[in-house]
């Protein structure tokens, strides 16, 4: 079913049992890579607070949960390319395992900003675990990028902690908006 968010419109495109499905999938593969290996999973806000949930609760071996906050997109439906340090990453993660945990990769600028603030601090690795991925849309390959849910089209979506103007964060699918 179409939904209306402020003045535009969406369809779904990614059920939240399709979600799940792959999130156990992902799960199982991080158990495995991981083990005895404690790793720090680092949440970047807002939008991924849903996916960290459900992600960390298939998660199996000992891990640490931080965040650190970023925001490009300022309201619109675009990348601004300008990014915002909201907050920083309080964990000293130096020799450490880390495992990032972004929404969507859309140009990719933020996570390249992200991952190359965070080698600085020389932990002892550092993966990328996304949510979604526009590969049409990508301009800065990361090579760290080794988990991704869902490739997606090149569209603005919505849902499952992705907000438009604020607001859809707490839809439990992925919605495209309607063109
Ligand atoms: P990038 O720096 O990769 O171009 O953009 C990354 C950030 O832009 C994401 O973390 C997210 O906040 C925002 N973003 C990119 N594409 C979308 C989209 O389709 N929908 C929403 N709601 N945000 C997006």
């Amino acid at each position: 079913m179409n939904i209306k968010i402020a003045d535009l419109e969406f369809e779904p495109l990614i059920s939240a049992e399709e979600i799940q499905t792959r999130i156990k999938q992902i799960a199982a593969q991080l158990n495995a890579d991981y083990e005895n290996k404690t790793p720090i999973f680092v949440g970047v806000l807002n939008g991924c607070f849903m996916f960290m949930g459900d992600l960390l609760k298939q998660i199996t071996v000992p891990c640490e949960v931080a965040f650190t906050k970023l925001s490009s997109y300022h309201g619109g439906t675009t990348s601004t390319r300008r990014i915002n340090d909201d907050f920083d990453l309080m964990v000293d993660i130096a020799n450490r395992h880390v495992v990032l945990v972004e929404d969507i990769v859309d140009t990719g600028n933020t996570l390249d900003y992200l991952v190359a603030k965070l080698s600085h601090r020389k932990p002892a690795s550092i993966t990328v675990c996304a949510l979604l991925l526009k590969p049409d849309a990508i301009e800065y390959p990361i090579e760290e990028l080794t988990h991704v849910a869902f490739n997606i089209p090149n569209e603005f979506v919505v849902g499952y902690g992705l907000d438009y103007m604020e607001l859809g964060r707490n839809l439990d699918g992925i919605y495209k908006r309607v063109v």
